[in-house]
């Protein structure tokens, strides 16, 4: 199969993450949750060269749409993304992301005192800022790198 062949293949069903800044793939996949041991058949380019963005990269995950949780959090470390949601190999629907005014239950809070890192029962709550997230339980304010927070499942 060429190089061509492989970045347009279509998949029978599916969300294709298209124009996802150049680098952020794997903090993508992590979002999703994907580790390569839950079966999902995903497949991932690189440093694709893009007309619009100089290059870029694309994640598609087959057999799955996003939650809008997850689409809230893609949003914030990859604002220019377009989710495809492919349905009998056709685009179904398409959706361009907006910055979300919070998020809840998929960033981890840094601060070890922060009762979301106690052993309650508590899902994280973040407010969306200009230049960053704030924890909506103890004032945390995160700025840089929040793919680093993303919390595990
Ligand atoms: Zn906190």
């Amino acid at each position: 199969m060429s190089d061509h062949q492989l970045r347009v293949s279509k998949i029978p069903r599916g969300t294709v993450i298209d124009h996802i800044r150049a680098g952020q793939a794997l903090n993508v996949l992590a979002i999703l949750g994907i580790d390569g041991e839950s079966g999902e058949t995903v497949s991932v380019g690189m440093n694709i060269p893009s007309d619009r963005m100089g290059h870029k990269d694309i994640v598609k995950v087959e057999d799955r749409e996003l939650s809008q949780d997850e689409v809230d959090v893609l949003s914030l470390i990859a604002p220019e993304a377009t989710i495809n949601i492919i349905r009998e190999y056709e685009v179904a629907e398409k959706q361009y992301l907006e910055r979300p005014k919070r998020v809840v239950g998929i960033l981890s809070c840094p601060n070890h005192n922060c009762i979301t890192n106690e052993n309650e029962p508590v899902e994280t709550k973040f407010d969306v800022l200009d230049d960053g997230v704030r924890c909506e339980y103890c004032g945390t304010i995160v700025r840089d790198d929040l793919a680093a927070h993303i919390a595990a499942e």
